[in-house]
């Protein structure tokens, strides 16, 4: 449990506070002392909670009728780096603005509506007027803006995967690397990768014997799952990279060590990070602290804007804040600035059917990089492909990972039947459930995946999950009656036949059969397609340079990772997004601070 205080105190006020009390997890009590009171507008402290991302959030607020004195988060367990942000940056805002009601934190949203709606809890225990701290009373956006002139070698837009990739290599090849993001923390859609990265021919295949998993397997899983209309010679260069690019994050200090299939292919090469953590976490976490390392300047909050040139080559770039309007000047520019899967209206312009559907996307997926590089003259590749992944909560837009599936996971209809091949490519599983009745389907696991896998835990803690110690009572949960009970029953003991037998002669999956689902209690998540990787994006070359909508290299500009289209064709297989911004982000960083030097 971290503690957290924010206080904005008049010590003569404060003196007089009423106190204290403490609630109770989901409730919140107060008390005063109206002998130590001003008794027309008592200052009192109380505390409110409400459920977060991973359990309660608790705030202990001091106020009276028209004042908020100070707001201390003391109880939160939330992710660090996401929620954990929220704890620390929201009640300052809310102090500031002298309400509740102020901006979430983006990325953060559970968490920064748990924070608000706990300030609300805490000021009714407190016996205020809630709807007196309803509007903000103090403007934070009025103050005037200063005009900030930076200048370094690489600058780079987008602190995701790519772009702390990009930079931790830049600066190792000895630029001076600033990132502008424009969201309150780092990481972006990369912080939400749960499964692991595909690499082949690697030290850790080859510790476990993996042998049949090589570079040619690698490309032709890439290129078949992607329907052959990804670019060969950049899928070629992801694949012959990635053993190289484990490598590097091992020297780093991000080892991921464990080897398993990922969906779409019987071949091992996911290489997740050895205590079962969510890859994408892990991951940032560990280039975050390279980038710190190495001097990179990161400068949050802030959204890039334009594309500086000079004499048709990048020269830095734009960017604006709350605060501050800034112009880098760079010797070079790299782009990674992620995809599109939370820019409905581009999403729909390329393909209607989208417009009302669930994105797995973090806000700040705009797909900004690619605006911003096309009103420069970049082209751009596949921007009509847009993968749906079909395991997507849509409550709240949670991926339930495909690592679920790879480590024996099923899926099951309406009717309490499996319906494909569960680990076939996400558009092909995607499809099939869309053809279920209702077009949703339930993802079925038990509790020797919980054990192994930390995603599960927090899908339980998130309320995702219904659960059961029998196959019987896990239908009754998922609301299957009559037949569809029956056949989940039967779909159940077969499946468990097939996982003995190494044969599943209904629909002939060939991966994620090495462990049966017999360990109770079983758990069951409702799920449908949600939108998740824009495979399109910048045209570039294997040097990761953009090229212009001729083909021609645009000098000093670099991009890397979702932002760009062609290594993912029509379709991407798990674990490729996270090699494809490892690999790409490394030959941007590289090849950045070359030019920057030359
Ligand atoms: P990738 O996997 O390609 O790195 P991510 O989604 O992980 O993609 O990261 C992209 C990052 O770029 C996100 O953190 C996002 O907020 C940031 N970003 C997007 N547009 C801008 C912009 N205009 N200015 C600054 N940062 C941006």
């Amino acid at each position: 449990m971290k503690k957290r205080t924010v206080q904005r105190l008049c010590s003569m006020l404060l003196a007089a506070a009423i106190t204290l009390s403490l609630a109770a997890c989901g409730s919140s009590t107060a008390s005063s002392d109206p002998a130590a009171s001003n008794p027309s507008n008592p200052v009192v402290t109380a505390t409110g909670s409400a459920k977060g991302m991973e359990g309660n959030v608790t705030v202990e607020v001091t106020a009276d009728r028209s004042t908020l004195y100070s707001i201390t988060v003391i109880e939160q367990n939330e992710t660090v780096g996401i929620g954990t942000v929220a704890c620390e940056q929201l009640p300052e805002a809310m102090l500031a603005a002298q309400s509740y009601n102020v901006d979430s934190i983006s990325g953060a949203t559970v968490t920064s509506n748990a924070l608000k709606s706990a300030v609300q809890s805490a000021l009714e225990a407190a016996g205020l007027d809630v709807s007196a701290f309803a509007q903000a009373k103090t403007a934070t956006d009025t103050a005037e803006k200063s005009t900030e002139t930076l200048t370094c070698d690489v600058v780079i837009v987008g602190a995701g995967g790519a772009g702390l990739t990009a930079a931790a290599q830049a600066a190792e090849n000895g630029s001076s690397v600033i990132i502008v993001e424009k969201m309150p923390i780092v990481g972006g859609n990369s912080l939400k990768a749960t499964g692991g990265m595909n690499a082949a021919d690697t030290q850790y295949q080859a510790a476990l014997g993996i042998t049949d998993s090589g570079v040619a397997e690698f490309i032709d899983d890439t290129m078949n799952g992607g329907h052959q209309i990804n670019d060969l010679s950049l899928v070629t260069v992801m694949a012959e990279g990635s053993s190289d690019a484990i490598d590097w994050l091992t020297s780093i200090g991000a080892p991921l060590p464990k080897v398993a299939a990922t969906g779409g292919t019987s071949h091992k090469y996911l290489h997740e990070p050895e205590d079962g953590s969510a890859v994408g976490s892990y991951l940032v976490e560990k280039l975050r602290a390279q980038t710190e390392a190495l001097g990179v300047q990161i400068i949050l909050n802030t959204t890039a804007t334009e594309i500086l040139t000079e004499n048709g080559a990048a020269a830095g770039i734009k960017a604006e804040s709350n605060a501050h309007d800034y112009t880098i000047h760079a010797k070079s520019v790299i782009l990674a600035t992620g995809g599109f899967g939370a820019n409905f209206d581009l999403m729909s312009s390329l393909n209607p059917s989208l417009a009302n559907a669930v994105t797995t996307n973090h806000a700040g997926a705009t797909g900004d990089g690619i605006l911003m590089a096309e009103s420069i003259g970049a082209g751009t590749v596949d921007m009509e492909q847009i993968q749906l992944h079909p395991t997507v909560y849509q409550e709240t837009g949670m991926l339930v990972s495909e690592s679920l599936r790879s480590m024996g996971a099923i899926l099951v209809n309406a009717e309490g039947r499996r319906f494909c091949n569960d680990l076939s490519t996400r558009d092909a599983v995607s499809a099939a459930e869309l053809e279920q009745t209702g077009s949703y389907a339930y993802i079925i696991f038990d509790q020797r995946i919980v054990d192994d896998l930390k995603s599960c835990q927090k899908y339980i803690k998130n309320g995702l999950t219904v659960q059961s110690d029998s196959y019987e009572g896990l239908a009754a949960e998922m609301g299957l009656t009559g037949e569809a009970a029956k056949n989940f029953v039967q779909t159940m003991d077969r499946w468990n036949n097939a996982v003995a037998s190494g044969v599943d002669d209904e629909f002939g999956r060939s991966n994620g059969m090495d462990d049966d689902l017999s360990t109770a209690p079983y758990y069951a998540i409702k799920i449908a397609p949600g939108i998740h990787h824009t495979m399109g994006g910048l045209k570039i070359n294997t040097e990761a340079e953009v090229l212009d909508t001729a083909g021609t290299v645009i000098p000093g500009l670099y991009a890397a990772g979702e932002t760009t289209g062609g290594v993912h064709g029509g379709n991407r297989i798990g674990g490729n997004a996270v090699c494809d911004f490892v690999v790409f982000g490394r030959i941007a960083g590289s090849n950045a601070s070359a030019y920057a030097a030359s």
